[in-house]
Protein backbone atom coordinates (compact mmCIF):
# COMPACT_ATOMS: atom_id res chain seq x y z
CA UNK A 1 0.00 0.00 0.00
CA UNK A 2 1.48 3.18 -1.06
CA UNK A 3 2.20 6.25 0.89
CA UNK A 4 1.85 9.77 -0.49
CA UNK A 5 2.28 13.15 0.06
CA UNK A 6 -0.79 15.69 -0.23
CA UNK A 7 0.65 16.88 -3.17
CA UNK A 8 0.53 13.58 -4.82
CA UNK A 9 -3.05 12.95 -3.60
CA UNK A 10 -4.08 15.87 -5.41
CA UNK A 11 -2.27 15.33 -8.82
CA UNK A 12 -3.38 11.59 -8.57
CA UNK A 13 -6.99 13.17 -8.55
CA UNK A 14 -6.43 15.14 -11.70
CA UNK A 15 -5.60 18.82 -9.77
CA UNK A 16 -8.89 18.45 -7.47
CA UNK A 17 -8.26 19.89 -4.02
CA UNK A 18 -9.85 16.73 -1.62
CA UNK A 19 -10.52 18.38 1.87
CA UNK A 20 -13.98 17.07 3.25
CA UNK A 21 -14.36 13.65 4.19
CA UNK A 22 -17.00 12.70 2.21
CA UNK A 23 -16.90 13.82 -1.52
CA UNK A 24 -19.55 11.52 -3.77
CA UNK A 25 -19.34 11.88 -7.30
CA UNK A 26 -16.65 14.21 -7.67
CA UNK A 27 -14.93 11.87 -10.31
CA UNK A 28 -16.29 10.85 -13.44
CA UNK A 29 -16.55 7.40 -12.02
CA UNK A 30 -16.11 7.13 -8.32
CA UNK A 31 -16.32 9.06 -5.24
CA UNK A 32 -13.18 9.73 -2.43
CA UNK A 33 -13.49 9.31 1.23
CA UNK A 34 -10.82 10.34 3.71
CA UNK A 35 -10.13 8.85 6.76
CA UNK A 36 -8.00 9.99 9.77
CA UNK A 37 -5.65 7.98 12.62
CA UNK A 38 -5.33 10.77 14.74
CA UNK A 39 -6.17 9.61 18.68
CA UNK A 40 -8.55 12.74 18.67
CA UNK A 41 -9.77 12.23 14.85
CA UNK A 42 -14.28 13.86 14.82
CA UNK A 43 -15.05 10.16 13.65
CA UNK A 44 -14.74 6.59 14.74
CA UNK A 45 -13.92 4.51 11.37
CA UNK A 46 -13.32 0.68 11.94
CA UNK A 47 -11.48 -1.56 9.74
CA UNK A 48 -12.73 -5.22 10.32
CA UNK A 49 -10.44 -8.63 9.17
CA UNK A 50 -11.71 -8.70 6.10
CA UNK A 51 -10.82 -5.03 5.31
CA UNK A 52 -13.75 -3.96 5.29
CA UNK A 53 -14.16 -0.25 6.65
CA UNK A 54 -17.17 1.06 8.77
CA UNK A 55 -17.11 4.62 7.91
CA UNK A 56 -18.83 6.76 9.98
CA UNK A 57 -21.01 9.75 8.23
CA UNK A 58 -20.47 13.41 9.08
CA UNK A 59 -22.01 16.03 10.94
CA UNK A 60 -24.13 18.58 10.76
CA UNK A 61 -22.46 21.91 9.98
CA UNK A 62 -21.55 24.35 13.05
CA UNK A 63 -24.36 26.44 14.49
CA UNK A 64 -24.50 28.76 17.54
CA UNK A 65 -28.12 26.79 18.27
CA UNK A 66 -26.53 23.64 19.05
CA UNK A 67 -23.29 21.51 19.39
CA UNK A 68 -22.87 19.43 16.19
CA UNK A 69 -21.60 16.22 18.44
CA UNK A 70 -24.81 16.18 20.28
CA UNK A 71 -27.36 16.43 17.33
CA UNK A 72 -28.00 13.27 15.01
CA UNK A 73 -26.21 13.36 11.73
CA UNK A 74 -28.64 14.67 9.03
CA UNK A 75 -29.59 12.88 5.95
CA UNK A 76 -30.93 15.91 4.26
CA UNK A 77 -29.84 20.13 5.02
CA UNK A 78 -32.16 22.92 6.60
CA UNK A 79 -33.13 23.73 2.65
CA UNK A 80 -34.37 19.81 1.70
CA UNK A 81 -30.86 18.80 0.03
CA UNK A 82 -29.14 15.91 0.34
CA UNK A 83 -25.92 16.00 2.72
CA UNK A 84 -22.89 13.77 2.02
CA UNK A 85 -24.42 11.33 4.02
CA UNK A 86 -27.92 11.76 2.39
CA UNK A 87 -25.82 11.11 -1.03
CA UNK A 88 -23.82 7.87 -0.03
CA UNK A 89 -27.22 6.55 1.71
CA UNK A 90 -29.15 7.18 -1.60
CA UNK A 91 -26.60 5.34 -3.46
CA UNK A 92 -26.33 2.37 -1.23
CA UNK A 93 -30.73 2.68 -1.91
CA UNK A 94 -30.38 2.45 -5.27
CA UNK A 95 -27.68 -0.14 -5.21
CA UNK A 96 -30.32 -3.10 -3.17
CA UNK A 97 -32.95 -1.81 -5.18
CA UNK A 98 -30.80 -2.82 -8.59
CA UNK A 99 -31.12 0.27 -9.72
CA UNK A 100 -27.37 1.14 -10.17
CA UNK A 101 -24.00 -0.72 -9.51
CA UNK A 102 -21.89 -0.14 -6.14
CA UNK A 103 -20.88 2.88 -5.70
CA UNK A 104 -16.94 2.84 -6.07
CA UNK A 105 -15.05 4.59 -3.58
CA UNK A 106 -10.99 5.89 -3.37
CA UNK A 107 -10.10 5.88 0.12
CA UNK A 108 -7.24 7.71 1.68
CA UNK A 109 -6.04 7.81 5.15
CA UNK A 110 -3.77 10.83 6.85
CA UNK A 111 -1.38 8.87 9.23
CA UNK A 112 0.09 12.17 9.81
CA UNK A 113 -0.14 15.98 8.89
CA UNK A 114 1.05 15.97 4.71
CA UNK A 115 1.29 11.57 4.66
CA UNK A 116 -1.67 9.99 3.29
CA UNK A 117 -1.58 6.48 2.34
CA UNK A 118 -3.60 5.73 -0.75
CA UNK A 119 -5.78 2.51 0.41
CA UNK A 120 -7.66 1.95 -2.68
CA UNK A 121 -10.88 1.20 -4.04
CA UNK A 122 -13.62 -0.25 -2.18
CA UNK A 123 -17.40 -0.62 -2.93
CA UNK A 124 -20.26 1.00 -0.96
CA UNK A 125 -22.07 -1.78 0.23
CA UNK A 126 -24.13 -0.64 3.31
CA UNK A 127 -25.34 2.33 5.00
CA UNK A 128 -27.83 2.64 8.26
CA UNK A 129 -27.90 5.28 11.46
CA UNK A 130 -27.02 4.10 14.76
CA UNK A 131 -27.36 5.30 18.36
CA UNK A 132 -23.71 6.05 19.61
CA UNK A 133 -25.09 6.72 23.02
CA UNK A 134 -26.11 10.17 23.04
CA UNK A 135 -27.05 10.32 19.27
CA UNK A 136 -27.84 9.12 15.93
CA UNK A 137 -24.93 8.94 13.48
CA UNK A 138 -24.25 7.06 10.09
CA UNK A 139 -21.93 4.42 9.29
CA UNK A 140 -21.31 3.11 5.63
CA UNK A 141 -19.85 -0.25 4.74
CA UNK A 142 -16.72 -0.03 2.35
CA UNK A 143 -15.61 -2.98 0.82
CA UNK A 144 -12.45 -3.58 -0.34
CA UNK A 145 -11.97 -4.14 -4.47
CA UNK A 146 -8.68 -6.04 -4.94
CA UNK A 147 -6.32 -5.22 -8.14
CA UNK A 148 -4.93 -8.45 -8.70
CA UNK A 149 -1.76 -7.14 -10.50
CA UNK A 150 -0.28 -4.78 -8.19
CA UNK A 151 3.25 -5.02 -7.50
CA UNK A 152 3.62 -8.74 -8.22
CA UNK A 153 2.87 -9.75 -4.71
CA UNK A 154 0.59 -12.78 -3.20
CA UNK A 155 -2.67 -11.80 -3.72
CA UNK A 156 -3.54 -12.93 0.05
CA UNK A 157 -0.79 -10.15 0.88
CA UNK A 158 -2.40 -7.45 -1.14
CA UNK A 159 -5.63 -8.59 0.70
CA UNK A 160 -3.80 -8.29 3.96
CA UNK A 161 -2.33 -4.92 3.33
CA UNK A 162 -5.18 -3.78 3.64
CA UNK A 163 -5.96 -4.70 7.08
CA UNK A 164 -3.04 -2.67 8.59
CA UNK A 165 -4.54 -0.79 11.30
CA UNK A 166 -3.82 3.23 11.11
CA UNK A 167 -1.96 3.56 14.18
CA UNK A 168 0.02 0.87 12.76
CA UNK A 169 1.05 2.36 9.69
CA UNK A 170 1.52 5.96 11.83
CA UNK A 171 3.80 3.98 14.35
CA UNK A 172 5.81 2.10 11.17
CA UNK A 173 5.93 5.56 9.78
CA UNK A 174 7.33 7.41 12.30
CA UNK A 175 9.69 4.80 13.83
CA UNK A 176 11.15 4.35 9.93
CA UNK A 177 11.92 8.09 10.21
CA UNK A 178 9.54 7.67 6.90
CA UNK A 179 12.64 6.28 4.77
CA UNK A 180 12.75 2.68 3.27
CA UNK A 181 14.41 0.82 5.63
CA UNK A 182 16.98 -0.62 2.86
CA UNK A 183 17.76 2.34 0.96
CA UNK A 184 16.91 5.67 3.11
CA UNK A 185 14.70 6.25 0.05
CA UNK A 186 11.75 8.35 1.16
CA UNK A 187 9.87 8.17 -2.47
CA UNK A 188 7.36 5.89 -3.10
CA UNK A 189 7.18 3.97 -0.03
CA UNK A 190 4.91 0.88 1.12
CA UNK A 191 4.46 -0.85 3.88
CA UNK A 192 5.39 -4.50 3.93
CA UNK A 193 4.92 -7.40 6.12
CA UNK A 194 8.19 -8.19 7.12
CA UNK A 195 7.21 -11.56 7.20
CA UNK A 196 4.08 -12.63 4.86
CA UNK A 197 0.57 -12.82 5.58
CA UNK A 198 0.43 -15.64 3.55
CA UNK A 199 3.81 -17.21 5.71
CA UNK A 200 2.33 -16.94 8.83
CA UNK A 201 3.15 -12.78 9.44
CA UNK A 202 0.75 -10.08 11.40
CA UNK A 203 -1.05 -7.36 10.24
CA UNK A 204 -1.45 -6.34 13.18
CA UNK A 205 1.41 -5.34 15.19
CA UNK A 206 4.48 -2.48 13.91
CA UNK A 207 7.27 -5.21 14.53
CA UNK A 208 6.48 -7.14 11.44
CA UNK A 209 5.80 -4.29 9.14
CA UNK A 210 8.58 -1.79 7.51
CA UNK A 211 8.59 0.78 5.13
CA UNK A 212 10.12 -0.59 1.49
CA UNK A 213 10.52 1.71 -1.52
CA UNK A 214 9.06 0.40 -4.35
CA UNK A 215 12.12 -0.96 -6.05
CA UNK A 216 12.99 -2.91 -2.61
CA UNK A 217 9.06 -3.75 -2.00
CA UNK A 218 9.14 -5.12 -5.80
CA UNK A 219 12.80 -7.47 -4.82
CA UNK A 220 11.56 -8.76 -2.07
CA UNK A 221 8.06 -9.77 -3.44
CA UNK A 222 9.80 -11.56 -6.19
CA UNK A 223 11.99 -13.62 -3.89
CA UNK A 224 9.08 -14.75 -1.73
CA UNK A 225 7.41 -15.88 -4.65
ZN1 LIG B 1 14.68 1.12 -0.93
Amino acid sequence: MKIISYHQLTTQEGGLQVQKGMNFGVKKNYSIVLMSTAKNAPYVDEVFDDGVIEYEGHDAPKSTDYNKKMVDQPAYTKTGRLTENGKFLKAVDDFKKFKRNAAKIQVYRKIKPGVWVDMGFYELMDGYQRNDGNRNVFKFLLKPIFDFDSDGEDFQDIVHDRQIPGDVQREVYERDNGQCTQCGSTENLHFDHIIPFSKGGSSKTASNIQLLCAKHNLKKGAKFV
